[in-house]
């Protein structure tokens, strides 16, 4: 029975609430029968042993039948009903008010809701407790005849009563939550140990099959290659070469799979390790440089001189990432390019920020993919692509594991053009010295180069320790063209008798084989009694191909590291660079030549930029800003009836000044449209990590703010900004971003600043007449000819982004000039003396000497730029306008 209860309370059947519902309905239950047994024996009223002996019947019922519907919730509710409502009012008032154990009851039913209702209802019920006791206190208060007094002895009991249940079942409520806070403690403790057991099971199970798969993988490679360097019909030499590069695609294949497994568990371990830069790079060119030039691309390499020469990170993780993006890249280019381009970005403590970028020319990717690219297993644009191999693992394992780096990548495509990669990881440089010019060691050869081993070295004696047979096989044939003495030895232990009888100049030891591991194996030859290998070079080859591996093997003093599938080359050369010099006899002109061709390709480092800051023609800035900050334009287009040319390009502004007043024509400045900000964007990129757009006002007509926000989607790297000004206040904000750029700030901190600078900015001109900008569409044909008729000469005013007509002077031309100078600069503490632009478009020189000699009579500025507008301006202010745009000071 008791057993029963156990496990009515304690097992998992049932759930939480229900029972809490059972045992504080059988505590209630219990008090009130104790109440009904109390009332026989002190004779109280009939009515009062009817009423609480039907309500405990009552509980039994009501609690039956929803536990048995599993409607628990209602009948909570409804015995919290009866008892704030009908019960305790009824009790308070027939058994002493105040002066009995009601009060506590109250409390008891506060209990009750608070544990077993939820929601909105626990609330209702709690309010409802507080106002009912309320209405027994108040009514008790101004009807005392309405209480029936007990006895002072039965007030004393019944209070007591109260105290001794409501105890008892407060105490065992809250046991039962200690017990069962405990219980579930206790299971979340054996899930993680399970979880943790899970893991390390897995994390063995990865390793395991990595090691399984690659072993079969590599006998197959590696007698692939025997083949391949035999002097076979080309037939045969055509076959032996797509089994190669199938085995390299089911490796590829798996390994894939096998990360994507670790990742989604989260047993991926990174090792960080110092390792050299250009080792790492040698390797990537090598593996691409051959493959990009049999599918006809240009394979650049672009290494910033000053990036350090030894990071510290999990480099062969970094070297899976660029794999990754650069077999895509070529796999998606046709014709034209791949560039790889590695640069230091901004350093934060002692790590810096790499930038590695990959640029294709190939098919793009469209703008509404790019949300989609790292999603596993997820290819874009099948369609097209379906000829093209792929699973859509890969660019998923580079986020992820990028992520996991605390790196970034994102991707800025032109659709058709091509695309690029950019990888931020942050890493500590391991040491002062820079990569430098490069001497990047490559075997870069073209097509199926005739296999020649590269040096020989018949006394030379080799001993291979592997536990499958195959790789001995393997590794034995690999090494015949150098003609050293090869033996092997099948287990750690056949290992220790050869190393006793034979002195072996080098040890390629298999880490894991039974019994005796390849780690236990070395240490034991090393210190062998009377062995005669004690001196030997021992190299790991072996199927984990991790940087945990690697620096285990390290740490234990192995004197290399080979990874499975066994590159035949890399074999030799390992082989050679351990073994004693007397011993090797060089058979090609070492490297020399090889490495000299194989540097000439990679480019004059060209370093890209942080940040670069662009605008459009619109933004009038002098030649000689554009040219020290490098700062791109876009031209706006100018339509005329003799056909449309680009702003500042193909026309200047005082010959589309003449033409206009010869015709009376309508001329329109056109922005670029969001295919032409595209392409600009990517251009731009080109030299770029990161690209700031400030766009012309988006609340003056011509604005292109819209278009290249939409451009800027198919990147994720440019960044758009609504100057809220034109001409050259738009151009002063440029500058300003070129200063914060050149600061080394972050984009988005430029893009915060420049929010705050352009409310600084100063935007205003003086016009003629409004006739120019009627023409273009910008204001009433009526208004204009009613300034033009009148001699008014407006000052048009930026304001919110927003073009609008300020002063209207009724003056003559040279009053009204003086005037609008006066004003423009009337409050001479507030202005940044810094930078004056004064732009115009149809004032002679010596109007333009004298409008600067009225400003020096205001401000002295410490730069005065005369900036000929744009056509495109020029076209909405006509001949006769000058404008002055300056900064004012910083408030704070
Ligand atoms: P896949 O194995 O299909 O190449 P990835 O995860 O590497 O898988 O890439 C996902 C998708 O992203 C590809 O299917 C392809 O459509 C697109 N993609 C990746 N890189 C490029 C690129 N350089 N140019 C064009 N499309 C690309």
């Amino acid at each position: 029975m008791f057993g029963k209860w156990k496990d009515f309370f304690y097992g998992d059947e049932r759930d939480m609430q229900e029972r809490l519902f059972v045992l504080v309905t059988t505590v209630l239950a219990v008090s009130f029968t104790f109440f009904v047994i109390v009332d026989i024996l002190s004779g109280a009223s009939f009515w009062n042993v009817i009423l609480l002996t039907v309500f405990v019947a009552l509980l039994g019922v009501i609690a039956g039948v929803s536990l048995r519907r599993k409607r628990v919730r209602l009948g909570a509710g409804i015995i919290s009903a009866l008892i704030i409502f009908l019960l305790l009012p009824y009790m308070f008032f027939s058994s002493g008010g105040i002066y009995g154990g009601l009060p506590i009851w109250f409390i008891f039913a506060a209990l009750f809701v608070n544990l077993i209702l939820t929601g909105r209802a626990r609330l209702i019920f709690l309010i409802a407790n507080l106002l009912a006791a309320a209405c027994c206190y108040a009514l008790a208060f101004t009807n005392p005849s309405l209480v029936h007094q007990n006895t002072t002895l039965v007030a004393y009991i019944d209070s007591y009563a109260a105290l001794f249940f409501i105890t008892l079942a407060v105490s065992a409520m809250l046991r039962y939550e200690i017990v069962l806070y405990q219980k579930e403690n206790r299971k979340a403790e054996q899930q993680k140990r399970e979880i943790e057991e899970l893991n390390v099971a897995q994390s063995r199970f990865f390793s395991s099959m990595s090691h399984e798969i690659r072993t079969p993988i590599n006998t197959i490679i590696g007698l692939n290659e025997m083949i391949l360097r035999e002097d076979v019909s080309e037939e045969v030499a055509e076959d032996a070469a797509n089994i190669q590069a199938a085995s390299r695609m089911l490796l590829h294949l798996i390994n894939d799979i096998l990360d994507m497994s670790k990742l989604e568990s989260g047993s991926m371990q990174l090792t960080p390790v110092a390792y050299k830069v250009g080792d790492m790079l040698s390797e990537l060119v090598g593996m691409f440089w051959g493959r990009a030039q049999e599918k006809g691309l240009e394979f650049r390499v672009n290494i910033a001189p000053d990036l350090p020469a030894e990071l510290f990170g999990d480099d062969v993780r970094i070297k899976q990432i660029l794999i990754n993006v650069l077999n895509n890249a070529l796999k998606y280019t046709q014709e034209g390019s791949v560039t790889l381009a590695i640069q230091c970005g901004q350093q934060t403590g002692s790590l810096r920020e790499i930038v590695y970028s990959v640029s294709d020319t190939g098919i793009g990717i469209k703008k509404e993919s790019i949300p989609y690219l790292f999603t596993a297993f997820k290819r874009v644009d099948e369609e097209r692509n379906r000829r093209i191999e792929g699973t859509g693992l890969g660019l998923s394992i580079v986020k992820q594991l990028v992520d996991l780096m605390g790196g970034t990548v994102s991707v800025n495509s032109v659709y058709t053009q091509g695309s690029t990669f950019t990888i931020v990881l942050p890493q500590q440089a391991a040491g002062e010295e820079t990569v430098g010019a490069l001497d990047l060691e490559t075997r870069a050869a073209t097509g199926r180069p005739a296999y020649h081993a590269r040096f020989e070295a018949p006394e030379a004696r080799v001993l291979v320790v592997d536990d499958n047979a195959s790789n001995l096989m393997v590794v034995s044939k690999l090494l015949r063209g150098t003609k050293a003495t090869v033996e092997t030895a099948s287990s750690g232990e056949a290992a220790l008798h050869r190393t006793l009888e034979n002195a072996y100049d080098v040890i390629f030891m298999d880490h894991m084989m039974p019994e005796m591991d390849g780690i236990e194996c070395r240490r034991r030859i090393l210190s062998q009694s009377g062995g005669r290998c004690r001196e030997s070079k021992v190299i790991a080859l072996t199927a984990n191909a991790d940087a945990e591996s690697r620096a285990l093997y390290e740490r234990e003093g192995f004197d290399g590291f080979l990874t499975k599938p066994i590159d035949g080359d890399a074999l030799e050369r390992e082989l050679c660079r351990q073994l004693p010099a007397d011993k090797v006899r060089s058979l090609v002109e070492e490297d020399g030549d090889l490495l000299r061709d194989s540097v000439a390709w990679i480019q004059a480092p060209q370093r890209k930029r942080m940040v670069a800051v662009s605008a459009e023609s619109t933004a009038d800035l002098p030649q000689e800003l554009l040219e020290k900050y490098g700062i791109a334009l876009i031209p706006h287009r100018v339509v005329t009836e003799y056909g449309v040319f680009r702003d500042g390009q193909d026309l200047e502004a005082n010959g589309l000044l003449a033409y206009m007043a010869d015709h009376d024509c309508r001329v329109e400045g056109l922005p670029p449209d969001v295919d032409a900000l595209e392409a600009f964007f990517a251009e731009q990129l080109k030299r770029a990590n990161h690209l700031i757009f400030i766009a012309l006002s988006s609340r003056v007509g011509n604005s292109c703010y819209l278009a290249a926000m939409e451009a800027a989607k198919s990147f994720s790297n440019v960044t758009v900004v609504d100057s809220g000004h034109l001409s050259s206040g738009q151009g002063l904000l440029v500058l300003e971003a070129c200063r914060l750029a050149e600061e080394g700030k972050a984009p988005a901190e430029i893009a915060e600043t420049l929010e705050e600078t352009k409310q600084r900015i100063h935007t205003s001109f003086i016009v003629d007449n409004l006739d120019y900008l009627s023409r273009a569409g910008q204001v009433g044909v009526r208004t204009a000819r009613l300034t033009k008729a009148l001699s008014m000469r407006p000052v048009l005013r930026l304001k919110d982004g927003k073009m609008g007509v300020g002063h209207i002077y009724l003056i003559s031309r040279r009053r009204a000039w003086k005037k609008y100078i006066d004003a423009a600069l009337c409050t001479p503490l507030d202005i940044d003396t810094r930078m004056l632009f004064i732009t115009y478009s149809g004032v002679s020189l010596q109007e333009l000497n004298w409008i600067l000699e009225q400003v020096e009579e205001d401000v002295h500025f410490q730069k005065v730029y005369f900036q000929k507008a744009s056509p495109s301006v020029a076209v909405n202010c006509g001949p006769g306008t000058f404008g002055l745009l300056f900064l004012n000071k910083e408030l704070f």
